[in-house]
């Protein structure tokens, strides 16, 4: 087939190394739980370490334990071209979300290692540490550290919930390296394949999402205030927080569904004083929006407060709308998305281009370098469950796409 790498890389191996890895740090249900800075993550670590140092490949790790393999180009002066993702699982996680990215780039540079290709630029395969955030908050950890975004000392001296502190973890399970982890911002380009986490492409029957941007969000705080009363008290007159909370948090959905774009969640809620007698006096609860452009999100986000404003007064409650955190909206680079689109249709591969919703460690990456992603199926959208899971065709199929894409960034050395 014309404008495919051909480059030689095994879906069954692909599979083989994913099972191998999912020994590690097994789950209870045939899951994983390899969570950050574990025993198991430590020997994750070493299994890839081992696959990559077979291949020739140099072994770096950083201040913060992210693991760099390196496979030398003909031009060692080029920026290399990264292949990254997680190996860390959260409590009862999948086997796949994180491992198919990472064993993807170990695969890649397999292929590349058995036939004898050269490549311009160097390749870098990236395990980033800590990106679920599950043990040690905030998630997506390592990436965020090399991108400049998060405190690399306020992150070592973290704490999980049973006290230990992220660096000496680190040290205990033997990944603290010396490298800088800075030195990341120096990539030429960036890609991460994994799953999709959500039901579009299996829907749609489409193995290949091609991701060209990180959607926006912007989370809030809300706090309803009512009078607390004696659950025995006559309705009327009642400026009762929960069910002022319950008809805000009602209109958010609307507010998410004026389009098919929008996407609201109230994850978290607090009650005050939290009895079962006694009308609330205060509901505090979390917002995250998020749309795929940056006029939806505006939109979402005023309507949010109008309507806290109406329920407020209709009701004789006073409700505080606060930001908490926002991320714009991350546009990924147009000639890498256009590189995988290609190799999706040089391999025959239907593919949809499409936004990512969820955060990863590309989403970080992108705020500083040239990135893509590229999204494979996954059954009933299910993740961080250890039902999660995926075919071997589709991570075949994201394998490929890869691939090509990869040695098209990075240039194949030409032969004389
Ligand atoms: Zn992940």
């Amino acid at each position: 087939m014309s404008g495919t790498s051909n480059l030689p890389v095994s879906g069954a191996r692909l599979w083989d190394s994913l099972m191998e890895l999912a020994k590690i740090g097994p789950g209870l249900r045939g899951g994983n739980n390899r969570q950050t800075l574990t025993d198991a993550d430590g020997e994750g670590r070493r299994l890839l370490q081992t696959w990559g140092e077979a291949l020739g490949c140099s072994v770096t790790v950083d201040r913060v334990g992210n693991m760099v393999l390196r496979r030398e180009g003909r031009n060692p002066a080029l920026p290399a071209v990264a292949i990254g993702s997680h190996l860390d699982t959260q409590p009862t996680g999948g086997k796949f979300d994180g491992p198919l990215g990472v064993l993807a780039g170990l695969e890649v540079l397999r292929a590349l290692h058995e036939s004898g290709t050269e490549t311009e630029a160097p390749i870098v395969l990236i395990n980033w540490t800590n990106e679920e955030g599950a043990r040690f908050a905030p998630p997506m950890m390592g990436s965020g550290i090399a991108m400049g975004f998060l405190p690399e000392a306020d992150m070592l001296a973290g704490r999980d919930p049973a006290g230990a502190v992220f660096g000496e973890e680190l040290r205990r399970i033997g990944w603290q390296g010396e490298a800088d982890p800075a030195a990341l911002q120096k990539l030429g380009a960036y890609f991460e394949l994994h799953i999709e986490q959500g039901t579009q492409l299996e829907k749609a029957g489409i193995p290949v999402g091609v991701v060209d941007r990180a959607l926006a969000q912007a989370w809030f705080d809300v706090t309803v205030t009512g009078e607390d009363a004696h659950a025995g008290s006559v309705m009327a007159g009642r400026h009762d927080a929960m069910v002022g909370a319950a008809a805000l948090i009602q209109a958010i959905e609307e507010i998410a569904l004026v389009d098919a774009n929008g996407r609201a969640t109230v994850g978290r809620l607090l009650v005050t004083p939290d009895s079962r007698n006694v009308v609330p006096s205060k509901i505090w609860f979390s917002v995250d929006m998020r749309h795929n452009d940056t006029a939806g999100l505006a939109r979402m986000c005023e309507a949010l407060k109008t309507r806290a404003a109406e329920i407020a007064a209709a009701r004789g409650i006073a409700i505080a709308v606060e930001p908490f955190w926002e991320s714009p909206l991350i546009p990924f680079d147009p000639t890498l998305v256009s590189h995988l689109r290609q190799a999706a249709e040089g391999r025959g591969l239907a593919h949809q281009v499409m936004p990512t919703v969820i955060g990863h460690d590309a989403v970080y990456v992108a705020r500083k370098l040239p990135v893509a992603m590229i999204f494979v199926p996954c059954h009933g959208g299910i993740s961080h469950n250890e039902d999660e899971s995926i075919t071997p065709e589709w991570a075949e199929a994201g394998l490929v796409v890869l691939a090509d894409a990869v040695l098209a960034t990075a240039g194949r050395a030409k032969t004389e």
